[in-house]
């Protein structure tokens, strides 16, 4: 299990940076709960916040509370201030780049760029300081400093919810990787095997919904099937589901069939009527 505190900068009577209608706690605060809910995509991560609302606390009661939880990693949200532009975070300052925690900032670092390259954001760098929030945590610890709430090209970029979720996505992508956390499968149990009798005012559509399973499944047990024109009375098969994958961002069939030891092309199979091309995150697809 891997525990991971996150930390939103500031609140409550502390609001942090200012500037451009902007306040730096609000911003760490939804930045927060964007990484909390994306790592829930994830097998084996427990998440204890700092905050979950605008209360204040001072740096002691953050680190306190991660130390005292026992957490594996402690990453700070924190918007810039100071009149510059870009990305930039920092570790402990007594250690090196090629440190334990200094591998785990390189990867996360490369993750958050990568999703803000789309948003021209200028990267400035992997750094280091001797920070309260880094020097007092026992576990490996990340703050992170994400565009200048003073500079308006930046603040612009802040008034977007889909920069709020790159950013985000970027860190929650690099704690995944260097954690080696893996994208969680949903177990849905067996759906029932039989036959299904088709009833007035059905659809496949609704018939794939009563019996647990997709329209694509029922169209694979049914070969020739045209579901414009499903004969009242005429027998369905209904196979077994095992397993439902959530597609995540970025996945191709070739990846998850590399992940779960699935034999190439099995779900192009499974799946005849997706597009592999226009996968969408959060979509469920049947994988055995
Ligand atoms: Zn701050």
């Amino acid at each position: 299990m891997a525990k991971i505190f996150i930390d939103a900068g500031h609140g409550g009577t502390d609001p942090g940076a200012v500037g451009n209608g902007l306040q730096e706690k609000v911003l760490t605060l939804t930045i927060a709960k964007k990484i909390e809910s994306l790592l829930k995509n994830y097998e084996n991560v427990s998440v204890k916040m700092s905050r979950t609302s605008d209360t204040t606390l001072s740096l002691s009661q953050r680190t306190d509370a991660a130390n005292a939880w026992g957490s594996d990693f402690f990453l700070s949200v924190h918007i810039n201030a100071g009149g510059g532009t870009g990305y930039e975070d920092y570790r402990y300052n007594t250690l090196t780049a090629t440190s334990a925690t200094g591998k785990v900032q390189s990867t996360i670092h490369s993750a958050v760029m990568a999703e803000l390259k789309a948003f021209n954001v200028i990267d400035r760098g992997a750094k280091s300081a001797n920070f309260h929030v880094l020097r007092e945590t026992n576990s490996p610890a990340l703050l992170s400093e994400n565009l200048f709430i003073d500079t308006k090209v930046d603040a612009n970029l802040l008034k977007r919810n889909d920069v709020l979720d790159a950013i985000a996505r970027g860190h929650v992508e690099g704690l995944a990787k260097a954690l080696g956390l893996k994208k969680k499968v949903i177990e849905v149990g067996k759906a029932q095997s039989g036959s299904y009798t088709v009833a007035q005012g059905d659809t496949l559509w609704s018939i794939a919904q009563t019996q647990g399973v997709t329209v694509d499944q029922l169209k694979t047990w049914n070969a020739g099937i045209n579901p414009n024109a499903l004969q009242i009375g005429s027998k369905l098969n209904i196979g077994v589901t095992i397993q439902i994958y959530n597609i995540q961002k970025g996945d191709i069939f070739w990846d998850i069939e590399e992940k779960f030891n699935i034999k190439h092309g099995t779900l192009e199979k499974l799946n005849p009527s997706v597009n592999v091309n226009t996968l969408q995150v959060g979509q469920t697809i049947p994988i055995r």
